[in-house]
């Protein structure tokens, strides 16, 4: 009898403690690791043996990054998961429009490192699988393009619906403003993010069960928004 294979995670990270200490963190709850040391390397591992998802430091002693991030983006849909330092507020916003799943700020702990790792992985698995996205007593059926809550059919303007929408195949993942606005507007809303305000206000109080502190239609401050799915 075979063992089922272990999912495989590349960690693309120069400093080389930090890279030991994710090894020991990912393998403790049963991933397969594999390791690069800079951002050539990565590129190298993630078309040789291609991982289920990939962990990568933006601060690479040969490639940014970003780059590394945007190569691989224009052949693989790998969920990425993105290390940043405090105070890389623009970093982390480049990093996420260049086609990271996520991110995360150090320092962090393991446990926050494996939710957010679980979280991406979950969402590919999810954007194949499954047309219902469900959180709270909200379904958003996106093959139908119907949104039920408690099981009634919600009505959503045309913007609300596209926006839920996009939170939804997105769900897990913070997307940011620049995304959102480009596919919703077009391009030349990019920097008007006040449109979204306004939409997201009106899906919280159609959708959360209290609008004044969302649970599920999450705001990361400064970045953009992330729906919390179940
Ligand atoms: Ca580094």
């Amino acid at each position: 009898m075979s063992a089922p294979s272990l999912p495989l995670v590349l960690v693309i990270e120069d400093e080389i403690q930090f890279r030991r200490l994710l090894r020991l963190t990912l393998e403790a709850v049963g991933y397969e690791v594999n390791e690069a040391a800079n951002g050539q390397l990565g590129l190298n591992e993630t078309a040789v043996r291609p991982p289920q998802g990939i962990i990568v430091d933006l601060g690479l002693p040969d490639i940014d990054g970003k780059e590394v991030i945007r190569r691989i983006r224009e052949w693989s849909q790998v969920p990425m998961l993105v290390l940043t330092v405090r105070d890389g507020e623009d970093e982390k916003i480049a990093a996420l429009d260049a086609g990271a799943d996520d991110y995360l700020t150090k320092p962090f702990s393991g446990r926050e490192l494996l939710a957010r790792l679980r979280a991406i992985l979950r969402r590919t698995q999810t954007a194949v699988g499954s047309p219902v996205v469900r959180f709270g007593d909200v379904e958003v059926d996106l093959a139908a393009r119907v949104v039920r809550r408690a099981g009634s059919e919600l009505r959503l303007t045309a913007k609300e619906h596209d926006l839920l929408r996009y939170l939804a195949v997105h769900a897990g993942r913070v997307v940011t403003h620049r995304q959102i606005l480009r596919e919703l507007w077009g391009v030349n809303a990019e920097e008007s993010p006040q449109y979204l305000w306004v939409y997201m206000t009106h899906l919280r109080q159609k959708l959360e069960p209290n609008p004044r502190e969302p649970r599920y239609l999450m705001t990361d401050a400064g970045v953009g928004y992330r729906l919390i799915a179940d």
